[in-house]
């Protein structure tokens, strides 16, 4: 009983050996990638531009199939306006 007690505690050691560093990595490249739940609330998005601001001047805007066609976000989900603007707007610089 003791021995298999003991076997199960090193099979849950040896499992989190092999886990807790795949998480590591993972949190450490979804440094961008991971509040894609909720950031549209949070982040404050609208589908018009803030001054001069807008998300197809924003090193975070993936662009759709034209100019004027929704694109996609690094940060948040869902389409997103070429036109639209959040609060975690980052120029991109010629
Ligand atoms: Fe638009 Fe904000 Fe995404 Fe930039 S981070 S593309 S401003 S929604």
């Amino acid at each position: 009983m003791g021995e298999r007690f003991t076997n199960i505690t090193r099979g849950g050691a040896l499992r989190n050996l092999i886990v807790l560093p795949a998480l590591a990595a993972a949190c450490a490249m979804g440094a961008t990638t991971y509040a894609l739940a909720d950031s549209r609330t949070d982040l404050k998005y609208q589908s018009t531009p803030k001054g001069k601001q807008k998300c197809d001047g924003c090193t975070l805007f993936v662009p759709g199939k034209t100019a004027s066609a929704n694109g996609t976000c690094k940060v948040i989900s869902g389409p997103i306006s070429p036109n639209g603007w959040c609060t975690a707007f980052a120029q991109k610089h010629a």
